[in-house]
């Protein structure tokens, strides 16, 4: 595992064959519904997040599939069978937790060969495919030292391995880099999603961190109080959120009200607390487009700063900065307005440049194609 090179999520080896389909999933514990009508489609060789916050149902989703937690409503489909009567162990899904469950008194090497075993596979094969999988996650040098004897990072591969050596159909990973620190998080990613790629099979991921499942993800479905909010590509997850929820579980956004004025070709010119602003409408639903008052969100990068007032020229707003945040590469602002405080994220690309200070004068544009109509 030791390719650095960022495995790009256009190679992805997806195929339209289904591996993985949810239908009008419920699950209750007692009163509780932690699962409500949740439907998804997971294909073949692909990297699907669940990215949600804490309690917001992913595990619960991840353990129905596997076989340990069972649905009050709704069915699961694995490779086009349906697994509601089918137990854990004969599911071809193997699932990789935080915890990494593996066997303290077991070496690295018994510890993956410890389900070919079960299985009474032949010695020799046992013995090839094990070896493969060690090659594979790059662990040969502590094959035979024990779980306590190895790093977070290196448990993290040999129960990568471990899960894997049975060449499941899908793998289930329950925020499985949750112990880790953020530097070896990031190398784990790359890695991570190169062996995706390496082995072409589907991985389902469980995690609430945004950066992890962009960064990884084919596909994030965002889950909110047992529900689905929203699913597609990392990048239109991002560019073109639907809800609140989803703008702002992704990253920041500005968010305020506007009213229609007028229309044009492919904008709407709306009347806001800033003014009159231009919302170019290419890439928003019909529906969308066709209402008469909009929420609008604009993400702080897609918000320029000028020097000096000038609020002649469209979607320009007076401003003044109130706070900065220099993090080398760019550097963060809230910008005072007389309407409302804003966000904007500017790259520092100019050799030498401070960018503004504090209390400097500045215009902010919003960029028409960067202002997104929520539905909510
Ligand atoms: P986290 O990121 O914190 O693990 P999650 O999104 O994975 O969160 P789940 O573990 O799926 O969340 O839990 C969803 C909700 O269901 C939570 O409110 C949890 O308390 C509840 N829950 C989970 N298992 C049970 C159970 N066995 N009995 C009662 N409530 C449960």
């Amino acid at each position: 595992m030791s390719d650095s090179s960022i495995p790009s999520q256009s190679s992805a080896n997806t195929s339209r064959e289904v591996a993985v389909e949810i239908k009008g999933v419920s699950k209750r514990f007692g009163d509780f519904v932690a699962l409500n009508n949740v439907s998804l489609t997971i294909y073949k060789g692909e990297f699907f997040s669940l990215l949600g916050p804490s309690g917001c149902g992913k595990t619960t989703l991840l353990r129905i599939i596997a076989g340990l937690e069972f649905a009050s409503e709704g069915e699961v489909r694995i490779g086009g069978v349906d697994v509601g009567d089918v137990p854990a162990y004969r599911r071809p899904v193997n699932t990789v937790f935080q915890s990494y469950a593996l066997f303290p008194h077991l070496t690295v090497r018994e510890n993956i060969s410890f389900g070919l075993r079960m299985a009474n596979r032949p010695e020799s094969e046992i013995t090839e495919r094990v070896q493969r999988v060690i090659d594979l996650v790059q662990i040969s040098k502590f094959s035979d030292r024990k779980p306590q004897q190895l790093s977070g990072g290196q448990r993290q591969r040999v129960a990568l391995a471990r899960a894997v050596v049975n060449e499941p159909k899908v793998l289930l990973l329950d925020e499985p880099m949750g112990a880790l620190d953020m530097k070896l998080r990031k190398e784990l990613q790359v890695e991570l999603l190169n062996l995706q790629r390496r082995l072409g099979i589907s991985f389902i991921y469980v995690t609430h961190d945004k950066e992890e499942a962009l960064v990884m993800s084919d596909r994030i479905a965002v889950v909110n109080e047992g529900r689905i909010e929203q699913i597609g590509a990392a990048e239109e997850m991002y560019e073109r959120p639907r809800t609140k929820f989803v703008s702002n579980f992704l990253g920041t956004s500005n968010v305020f009200d506007a009213v229609v004025k007028r229309r044009e070709a492919e904008s709407v010119i709306v009347d806001s607390r800033f003014g009159e602003l231009r919302v170019d409408l290419r890439g928003t639903s019909p529906e969308l487009a066709a209402r008469e008052r909009f929420t609008l969100a604009i993400r702080p990068e897609k918000v320029t700063l000028i020097e000096g007032q000038d609020i002649a020229g469209e979607n320009r707003v007076a401003a003044k900065i109130k706070q900065l945040v220099y993090i080398g590469s760019e550097t963060h602002y809230l910008i005072e307005t007389p309407q409302m405080n804003l966000s904007a994220e500017i790259m520092n690309t100019k050799v030498g440049s401070q960018g503004f200070d504090i209390g400097e004068n500045a215009t902010a544009f919003l960029q028409p194609a960067g202002l997104i109509i929520l539905e909510d």
